[in-house]
């Protein structure tokens, strides 16, 4: 199958090639045309199995030929769980709304920064990323209208139920039109999803893509048995002798995220935290340095866990294990993607024994354990030879 015959316009065949999409993905096979037949789609698919431009292509290939609404009112709008989800899905709408024949303009609005440019900027805006609360403020200010939507996607629908959104799903869509396409997007499908489901989508596709078994299979798992005491000299340890350029760390908490960044930054591993309390600016730029490679470890709550992409991350630390297995696959999710081997590694103390066994008996799989109790973990010299000056 290729792009050609999924009948997308010359302009984004263009874009896609440029943009080295050589051929579709399994879920952009499915979702495509049934998005282009104007139908609902149910698709039970994660980050990682390309569902952003499996619905974000269509949709532009479909406004491309309708005709110009009025200012103000949005054609499309695009429901996400988290800031960063919103910024992510924005930059995929402008990258392959570049080069299309009519004005395309798409925005990403979110609480925790100010609202009134987000108000000014809406002007001509024909795209909508968002997040709930923002969005319903946005809507009560009047500073556009989606009483003219066409299209509505929910993007990781179940990280918004348990986000606790629920409330704010129902009220979003008790702003739009009754006649409008409907895509709806979760990693699961839970009994929860169940009512925003039968309130949204009108006999949809069901799209089903099983990321996660596929992933996994890429993924080099380990793990190493160590006190809590010792996590730190441990973590040194990999990252120095293994050489590790690009590590995503998991901590449970806010604090052990600022913790674990301090420590190594005092022992000279260039690290920052990223985390709910931490501004928006602070979250974007440790994002970007992270992923343009400029920034050795990120340190992260499960906040990261889901919807962020980041292409071939080598490493990801389980420095805390996360409470659920689901969490557990999501975090490890993060390496071994895009056909790329990456390697996760998990922090188990005494007491996380029984509940690391309940998570690799969900995910089918079992992990070697290393003990570290006898290993040496002084971290290698650095790797340079100073040259003696006479
Ligand atoms: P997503 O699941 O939408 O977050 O996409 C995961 C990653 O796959 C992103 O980095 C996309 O740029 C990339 N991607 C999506 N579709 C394709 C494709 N057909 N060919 C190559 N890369 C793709």
């Amino acid at each position: 199958m290729t792009f050609e015959q999924l009948k997308l316009s010359k302009n984004l065949q263009q874009t896609l090639a440029e943009q080295g999409y050589n051929k579709p993905y399994p879920i952009q096979v499915q979702a495509i045309p049934a998005i282009l037949q104007r139908k609902d789609v149910l698709g039970i698919a994660q980050t990682g199995s390309g569902k952003t431009a499996g619905y974000v292509l269509p949709i532009l290939s479909l406004l491309e030929k309708a005709e110009l609404g009025k200012n103000r009112h949005i054609d499309a709008l695009i429901v996400v769980p988290t800031r960063e989800l919103a910024v992510q899905v924005q930059e995929v709408v402008k990258i392959f709304a570049q080069g299309l024949n009519a004005p395309m303009k798409s925005m990403a609005v979110f609480g925790g920064v100010s609202i009134n440019p987000q108000m000014i900027g809406m002007q001509g805006v024909r795209i909508l990323v968002a997040t709930p609360g923002r969005l319903i403020e946005l809507v009560e200010s009047k500073a556009m209208s989606l009483a003219e939507i066409k299209m509505l996607v929910l993007d990781e629908a179940d990280k918004m139920l348990n986000l606790g959104f629920e409330e704010e799903m129902k009220k979003i869509l008790s702003f739009l039109p009754k006649k409008r396409q409907n895509l709806l997007f979760s990693a699961t499908l839970s009994p929860e999803l169940k009512e925003i489901q039968q309130m949204m989508l009108d006999n949809p596709e069901v799209i089903k893509v099983e990321a996660e078994t596929e992933n996994i299979e890429l993924i080099q798992q380990t793990a190493y048995h160590v006190l809590d005491e010792k996590k730190g000299p441990l973590l040194r340890y990999l990252i120095l002798s293994g050489n590790f350029n690009q590590v995503l760390i998991f901590t449970s908490s806010v604090y052990k995220a600022d913790q674990v960044a301090d420590k190594l930054a005092k022992h000279g591993i260039d690290a920052r935290a990223t985390h709910s309390k931490k501004s928006h600016k602070a979250r974007t730029e440790a994002l970007r340095d992270f992923k343009s490679g400029d920034l050795r470890v990120l340190v992260a709550t499960d906040l990261l866990s889901r919807g962020i992409d980041i292409e071939f991350l080598p490493y990801v630390i389980n420095y805390e294990l996360p409470r659920s297995p689901k969490d557990y696959i999501h975090r490890i999710g993060r390496t071994g993607r895009a056909e790329s081997p990456g390697e996760a590694i998990s922090f188990i103390t005494p007491e996380d024994l029984h509940h690391f066994k309940i998570i690799q008996k969900k995910m089918g799989k079992w992990v070697k354990l290393t003990y570290t109790e006898d290993m040496d973990l002084t971290p290698p010299p650095p790797k340079y030879t100073l040259t003696k000056e006479e």
